[in-house]
């Protein structure tokens, strides 16, 4: 099958580097080419992550005149009432960074049994191949808990305070490649594969 340049929508070095290596590792049609020109800002002002993932695969694409592939991540504390849900990355404030975010969830679920702090991370992609055509979207998840401090030094955003039961190690524990196999990102281009190649 040919593979489809695209463009990446997102300016998350993190994300670009787990996306390329899971499209890479998945076979996916899909070749990632540096963006002819900078990336728009594009606005997340969406209500869910469908329309925000999507919102950004069509600004992308439209700008850069070529497919756009792109990535809403949302973390969903059960405890909370599913917060921060989509407002995961400005959550303690406009300005906070990945230490102020854990720290909110710490204090917030402070004192809580495991059981009672469970929650997952949700990962909407979104292809745009022409700005006037649908987009592909599909959809992972994967299942954890927040520990009770932060552990590990991998990964990036929420994963040291996401706990994965079944591997006894926070996300931020595994190595790259564990990480790639096992998570939302993961999950949400596996099922893009069966999108583009049904
Ligand atoms: P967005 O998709 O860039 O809107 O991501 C929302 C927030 O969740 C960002 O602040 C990310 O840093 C965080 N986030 C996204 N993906 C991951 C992940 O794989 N692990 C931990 N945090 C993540």
């Amino acid at each position: 099958m040919k593979r489809l340049k695209v463009v990446l929508a997102t300016g998350n070095a993190h994300k670009r580097d787990e996306i390329a290596r899971i499209v890479a590792e998945l076979k996916l049609p899909l070749e990632i080419v540096d963006p002819p020109q900078p990336l728009p800002e594009v606005v997340e002002d969406g209500a869910t992550l469908e329309i925000n993932a999507t919102k950004k695969a069509v600004e992308v694409c439209h700008a850069m005149g070529m497919p756009a592939l792109a990535d809403d991540t949302g973390l969903e504390i059960d405890a909370l009432n599913g917060e921060p849900g989509i407002y995961a990355a400005r959550w303690a404030g406009e300005d906070c960074d990945f230490r102020k975010n854990i720290a909110k969830a710490l204090r917030l679920l402070s004192g809580m049994p495991p059981e009672r702090r469970t929650a997952r991370f949700r990962t909407v992609v979104a292809l745009c191949h022409d700005p006037d055509e649908p987009v592909d979207l599909a959809e992972g998840k994967v299942e954890g808990r927040i520990s009770d401090w932060p552990t590990g030094g991998g990964g990036f955003g929420y994963d040291p305070i996401f706990y994965l039961p079944e591997m006894g190690r926070s996300m931020a524990e595994l190595d790259e490649s564990e990480k790639n196999r096992i998570s939302h990102r993961f999950r949400a281009l596996l099922a893009l594969k069966g999108v583009l190649t049904r």
